[in-house]
């Protein structure tokens, strides 16, 4: 069983609901507040109230305050419990090293989202409007979803989270518990080597790939453009008017802009590579962060590898392909044929081995390594050749200067060595030019390379 929140745009069925919506909000914010400057915090540590006894109180608070009850009890309830997640958000700041002061009151800005738990909503799915649903709230009303994605047709809704965006949009995230469908990975020792393969994440380029296909980064001159130009916009207008929140809530949704098209490239990346391959191999970026890039894209750069490598994971899970990290120590210095190490400044970015003669581009190399390593790390053996995978024959005459470049010593591998243990070396012609051939490797390395 998993738990799995579904997210949905919402529009509200009439603005006598959005004000609804927006006032139960409220009135919850003022139950959490009351809950926790005249119930929680007043106590010492050790000895704080429990959110049972909290709640046991609502009934009494609801004599006091007639409002309160124009709101579903239950989500009243919720508010208390709120108080809980508050301070263990708090505690894991503190646990980080963070200085915590204790818990806040909060304001309307800060407090935007109303928990419906088990009860108090009713989801219809089978409206007659495509990618479409409706969510009836109890005292609130219907709201409309963009139902771009199914829920689980077994699946058991625990909670339905309403929320009003920083940019004025309202969402729906509804909590699905789920026996979820995944394909079976395969077994690793039956993992073909050749459907697996090698990930670099770059700096220069998002993913260079031992097959040699690379994708580039994600173009963000327009989205930062955007955002330069509304945070001027901002500046200019006087702190909390009415001109100032519209400009606010357009520098916000210019940020959402930047980081939903990021995110969605990375989804994309995650989802082929998974569907397509039995195993993907990436670098521990843990690692991999602290030996690359200067201080400042090092930071970057490892925040976007850290989202990657977990969208990886996940769709890896779902697709039923095995997602893999290796140590990525050497792996841009280390030649993938060879084994030599050769150091290079980051600025270099062809690999060039002055033992074999390899020349390749740089990140292509270390994904060939990074494929190579994780293949060691899976046990798996690599009987066919990294490089020029049906590719080896093809020719690209513009190359030809790698032709020439070759000195290596050609009897470093012979045929013999690609035989299975056991077995005698009847050895396809093509697997011979494969192995025997640098040149031929070479000059495919490069050709994919470009
Ligand atoms: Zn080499």
């Amino acid at each position: 069983m998993v738990e799995e929140t579904f997210k949905y745009a919402a529009t509200p069925a009439s603005s006598k609901v959005a004000t609804a919506a927006w006032e139960a909000i409220q009135t919850c914010r003022e139950v959490y507040n009351h809950a926790l400057t005249q119930e929680y915090r007043p106590r010492p540590k050790g000895s704080k109230p429990s959110y049972t006894s909290m709640q046991n109180k609502l009934p009494a608070w609801k004599e006091k305050w007639p409002e309160w009850s124009d709101v579903y009890s239950k989500t009243l309830q919720m508010a208390v419990r709120r108080i809980k997640q508050s301070e263990s958000v708090l505690e894991s700041l503190k646990e980080k090293g963070y200085e915590v002061g204790q818990l806040q009151w909060k304001s309307p800005e800060e407090y935007r989202s109303i928990v419906y738990n088990q009860s108090g909503f009713d989801v219809d799915r089978n409206t007659d409007r495509t990618e479409h649903a409706t969510v009836d709230f109890s005292k609130i009303g219907i709201f409309h979803l963009k139902y771009h994605r199914p829920l689980p047709e077994d699946g058991e809704i625990s909670q339905i989270i309403l929320k009003k965006t920083k940019t004025g949009d309202w969402t729906v995230n509804i909590v699905v518990d789920y026996e979820p469908e995944y394909p079976e990975p395969p077994a690793i020792e039956e993992i073909d080597a050749e459907n697996t393969v090698g990930i670099d994440l770059g700096i220069t380029s998002f993913i260079h790939d031992s097959t040699g296909r690379s994708f580039k980064s994600l173009d963000e001159q327009t989205d930062r453009e955007r955002i330069e130009r509304r945070h001027r916009n901002l500046s200019r207008k006087e702190y909390g008017s009415n001109n100032w929140e519209k400009a606010r809530q357009k520098l916000a949704q210019a940020y959402k802009r930047l980081r939903n098209r990021r995110k969605d490239y990375r989804e994309k990346l995650a989802h082929e590579y998974t569907t397509h391959y039995d195993a993907v191999f990436l670098e521990d970026l843990n690692v991999k962060s602290m030996i690359e890039g200067d201080r400042n894209s090092r930071n970057i750069a490892a925040m976007s590898w850290r989202k990657t490598i977990y969208a990886f994971k996940r769709h890896g899970e779902k697709n039923g392909c095995h997602v893999i990290e290796v140590p990525p120590a050497g792996t841009t210095k280390r030649c993938s044929q060879c084994g030599t190490e050769t150091a290079k400044p980051l600025w270099v970015r062809k690999h060039s081995c002055p033992a074999c003669g390899f020349v390749a581009n740089r990140d292509y190399n270390s994904a060939l390594e990074i494929k190579r390593l994780g293949l060691e790390k899976i046990g798996i053996r690599d009987s066919s050749v990294d490089i020029g995978q049906g590719m080896a024959e093809s020719t690209s005459p513009e190359l030809g200067e790698f032709w020439c470049a070759n000195e290596s010593p050609r009897d470093s591998l012979t045929p013999a060595e690609t035989a299975l243990p056991g077995e005698a070396p009847s050895i396809s012609p093509k697997r011979v030019v494969e192995t025997g051939s640098p040149t031929l490797k070479e000059q495919t390395a490069a050709a994919v390379s470009e």
